[in-house]
């Protein structure tokens, strides 16, 4: 049985189920990790310094390419294939990120606007992560999945 682009079944359940994991990684990185023992790297995104482009923050997409990186490496040339399926799920997680994140919400760089209700929803529960600026007590530590009523409103705004 083929699943997506060709792909075995296994391999598109195994991509998809890298993907959804990864927000949950992202998600307890961010709640216990960022806005943990590493706030000192993750504060600089809260309270930006408007002086330079890049942000220690930044550190965390490298944290997260390394195990992608060696997964497709290693599973490709020499453990097997599912090994790689899993780095290319964390590799298309990271990309979407840096889109959602980086770009959409954020505007480092003005390329892509998305109006959809989803979008809006993920756009407006960020924003709300950022109204605190510090370490305690925030919210909306998901990126792609966020409270459900952020989705009714904005698809009600619609
Ligand atoms: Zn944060
Ligand atoms: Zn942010």
């Amino acid at each position: 049985v083929t699943g997506f682009w060709g792909l075995s079944m296994t391999h598109t359940l195994l991509f998809l189920a890298t993907f959804a994991f990864m927000e949950l990684a992202a998600w307890s990185l961010h709640k216990y990790v960022m806005h943990g023992f590493l706030w000192s790297l993750h504060e600089d995104h809260h309270t930006p310094d408007k002086t330079r482009w890049w942000q220690r923050n930044d550190a965390f997409a490298v944290f997260f390419a390394v195990p992608s990186f060696f997964s497709i490496l290693l599973g490709t040339y020499w453990i097997n294939p599912h090994w790689a399926t899993l780095g290319y799920g964390i590799m298309a997680y990271g990309v979407v990120y840096f889109f959602i994140h980086e770009v959409v919400i954020h505007r480092r760089l003005r390329f892509l606007e998305l109006n959809h209700w989803y979008f809006r929803a993920v756009i407006q529960a960020h924003r709300e992560h950022h109204q605190n600026r510090f370490k305690e007590e925030g919210k909306n530590f998901g990126m792609l999945i966020v409270p459900i009523r952020y989705y009714v409103e904005a698809f009600r705004k619609a």
